[in-house]
């Protein structure tokens, strides 16, 4: 059979480091676990790195390999090495090897191999996010907001016990988990599993708790009360470390994440704390000059207009933009000039305008810059 190279199979080199080589697996072996990854040809896939792997984590294989490729683990080739076949891999093994740890909270993952007895440890309760819509002004000054949220909390009938009397679990004697087999692609395996009886905690109790029915918690409704502070802006989150769903096992609660999703103004555009707006002006306020009343977040202010302003001329308002949120610094405003040129004339406006179509542009300071720059 042609077998493809072990170290490609990885996609590492031939020189990759344990580390590496390790690495490499993890992230193959989470893309084609079979309870994963239902394309066809995973499952083949995944025998396959899984073989990779086998052999190049181990350094006597590895060596092996490396000296007579694939014919050292091939019994007709009379390498003689023996000892390994592809067929004797204990892939849940390897993969326990390769995840340490983190396989028990693989989900379906470890289900599939009967993983590890993670339900005996002390978990932390998972957190909960919650979405809050404010308007424009409310992001700008901040604002008191209260949630009303349906939490599960640790059961003060039984204080998380989720019964009374304790006793040693009978159906897996303490040890929260039991042996089970089960068939899989890699033939009949032995797995452990989390005792159905008492839930991988090892013990039961001779009264179970009426309150949680159990289970150790209970719904409980909740009025969270947080300030928003000034300035923030859409994807902006606020944690409330501790106030989430229960821990399980003694484990810390999880935490509230409050995540603000901040309605756009119908004045201003935003750019992070700077804001931008618009200001029209006549064609004579802008050539004449002229005094504008600016609305700010803050209130209105009064800006002069110089005479001969350009469309598109950028004022700046320092500090007038919005607070950066939990510190002193402030954005800045700016007012972007927009010329309009009047639609509809009367015939004295008509007059008007032609007496200043006479004006002579060429000792005009900006329309020479104008020129020099088309040269
Ligand atoms: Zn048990
Ligand atoms: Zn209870």
């Amino acid at each position: 059979m042609n077998k493809k190279d072990y170290y490609e199979v990885l996609g590492v080199s031939k020189n990759a480091s344990d580390e590496e080589i390790k690495r490499a697996f993890r992230k193959l072996a989470k893309q084609y676990h079979p309870d994963i990854n239902k394309e066809p040809g995973a499952e083949e896939k995944f025998k396959e790195i899984g073989e990779a792997y086998a052999v190049l984590s181990d350094p006597q294989k590895r060596s092996q390999y490396d000296q007579f490729g694939h014919a050292a683990f091939d019994g007709n080739a009379g390498a003689g090495f023996g000892g390994f076949d592809a067929s004797d891999i204990d892939l849940s093994e390897i993969l326990r090897a390769a995840f340490g740890e983190s396989f028990g909270g693989f989900g379906g993952f470890s289900d599939f191999f009967g993983g590890s007895t993670s339900s005996k440890r002390a978990r932390k309760g998972r957190d909960t996010l919650l979405r809050v819509d404010l308007t424009f002004e409310e992001a700008a000054f901040g604002i008191d907001k209260e949630f009303d949220l349906t939490l599960n909390e640790t059961c003060d009938e039984c204080k998380g016990a989720g019964g009374f009397d304790e006793v040693v679990c009978p159906t897996c004697n303490g040890r929260g988990t039991v042996i089970t087999e089960q068939r899989s692609i890699f033939g009949v395996i032995q797995s452990q599993s989390t005792c159905p009886k008492c839930q991988g905690k090892g013990k039961s109790y001779k009264r179970s708790c009426p309150k949680c029915m159990g289970s150790g918690q209970t719904k409980k409704k909740k009025t969270i009360s947080i300030h928003i502070p000034e300035g923030v802006d859409t994807g902006y989150q606020l944690r409330i470390s501790g106030k989430g769903e229960a821990g399980i096992n003694g484990g810390p609660n999880g935490d509230i994440y409050i995540e603000c999703v901040v309605k756009p103004s119908n004045f201003y555009e935003r750019d992070g704390e700077d804001l931008y707006i618009e200001i029209p002006l006549t064609i004579s306020e802008a050539a004449l000059g002229c005094k504008k009343e600016i609305p700010t977040i803050y209130g209105n202010v009064v800006m002069d207009i110089k005479a001969g302003t350009q469309n598109d001329a950028k004022y700046k308002l320092k500090g007038k933009g919005l607070k950066v949120p939990n510190s002193i610094r402030k954005g800045d405003m700016y007012a972007i000039i927009k010329v309009i040129t009047p639609s509809k004339l009367s015939r004295e406006q008509k007059k008007l305008l032609e007496a200043l179509a006479q004006t002579d542009l060429e000792n005009d300071s900006i329309f020479k810059e104008f020129k020099k720059n088309l040269n």
